[in-house]
């Protein structure tokens, strides 16, 4: 097996073989057919690549070796946007009447398809406490159908057990969808532990440059056939030209992800101790109340850490706009450092009291870019130090 460096320069390489080096950007919306039994095949081939683009592209088709291949999953696919990979997987697998089980500490969208969507259709769910194992167990009903994970969970970073919740899946008949999103396949492979679709918000570290939306999926062809069955019907397609920049993003994933991984690690560390912090919420502090499982499921831990201002909301504003580097923007995973106030920043998708049991008002979510450690240090530090000053004055 290719390392996973190798594995992203040439995992497509297959897909299409052809004498260009970077491969051309197939923008069309429809392919042409040679006679009509190649035209009657290609319309029901599950993520084909030459029919009709809200079908399969060429484009989708290469980005999906790679992931599928940085995953260790047979397929994938690729969708719009984290949220529709979600949205289409969910209403692919259930139905009026079944039984959902979600996370507590979940990205704000999820909690919302959750709490919000489902239930329009019929579809009952629980939101458990990921930190407690046997909280799964007691959650399911006989109509369960699908346990949906996220681990590290945004923005609170908290693990969940994926052998655990696996293995309960597999006892009662349930189906597991991880968001692997913080992690990326570089730092943890949830498939590995038996997780049956793997999902990304593709926005975040595996495009990396915040120029693109988009979402995918990985795991057995079978499974993604009825997923891809659904997604002609939501239509969530990615733009050939938006596949094509995501493919050239994941081409440096193993190379960014050490970085993210050494910044995250080097803010929580600095930033632990800091009389302004209560506390930093990040799986590589030895502090973190399940930094074992998170080693025992993990070889990095992204540069994603949320931290608790003793300042409550005020300080958390302060240190927001004190930030050099880190700008306020709702994304992460990128190359620049971003940060952002949650409370704030769902309020497009959840309620004000569904927010305030999700996240502390006074938290920050900090996402570290690829900068030089030193310089993401040295600005944290400073503005944390001032808002520190500042509750003194
Ligand atoms: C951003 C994000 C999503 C949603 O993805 P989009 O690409 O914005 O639709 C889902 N899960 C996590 C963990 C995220 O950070």
């Amino acid at each position: 097996m290719p390392g996973s460096s190798t594995v992203t320069v040439h995992a497509d390489r297959e897909v299409l073989p052809q004498r260009a080096v970077a491969p051309p950007i197939y923008q069309t919306a429809a392919f042409s057919a040679p006679d009509g039994e190649t035209f009657a095949r290609a319309a029901v081939e599950p993520r084909g690549q030459d029919f009709y683009t809200r079908f399969g592209n060429p484009n989708h088709a290469q980005v999906a070796a790679v992931v599928a291949e940085l995953e260790g999953t047979e397929a994938a696919m690729v969708t719009a946007s984290g949220m529709a990979a979600l949205t289409t997987a969910v209403l692919a697998l259930v139905s009026a009447g079944d039984h959902v089980v979600g996370q507590r500490s979940t990205y704000g969208g999820t909690a919302s398809v959750l709490l919000n969507l489902l239930p329009r259709f019929g579809v009952t769910t629980t939101l458990v406490d990921q930190t407690d194992p046997a909280a799964f167990e007691q959650a399911l009903t006989p109509r369960t159908r699908l346990v949906l994970v996220e681990t590290p969970s945004n923005p609170l970073l908290q693990i969940t057990d994926l052998r655990a919740v696996t293995d309960l899946a597999r006892a009662h008949d349930l189906l597991t969808m991880a968001d692997n999103t913080f992690a990326t396949p570089l730092n943890q492979r949830p498939a590995d532990f038996g997780v049956d679709l793997v999902w990304h918000s593709a926005t975040k570290y595996l495009n990396g440059h915040t120029d693109v939306s988009a979402g995918v999926l990985a795991g057995p062809a079978e499974l993604l056939d009825k997923v891809w069955d659904t997604g002609l019907l939501t239509g969530t397609v990615l733009g050939p030209f938006d596949a094509w920049l995501l493919l050239r993003g994941m081409r440096t994933l193993p190379l960014r992800m050490p970085r993210h991984n050494a910044n995250g690690q080097a803010l929580a560390e600095a930033l632990d101790a800091h009389p302004a912090v209560s506390r930093v919420h990040y799986p590589g502090l030895v502090s973190h109340p399940q930094h074992k499982l998170a080693v025992g499921q993990m070889t990095g831990f992204g540069g994603v850490l949320s931290i608790e201002f003793t300042g409550g909301f005020e300080a958390a504003d302060a240190f927001l706009g004190r930030l050099r580097y880190a700008r306020r923007s709702a994304s992460l995973g990128g190359v620049e450092s971003l940060a952002v106030h949650p409370a704030s920043m769902w309020r497009g998708m959840l309620d004000e009291e569904q927010i305030a049991a999700a996240v502390p008002p006074g938290l920050v979510r900090l996402a570290a870019g690829t900068e030089d450690t030193a310089d993401l240090v040295a600005d944290v530090v400073t503005a944390a130090d001032s808002v520190a000053m500042g509750s003194r004055s």
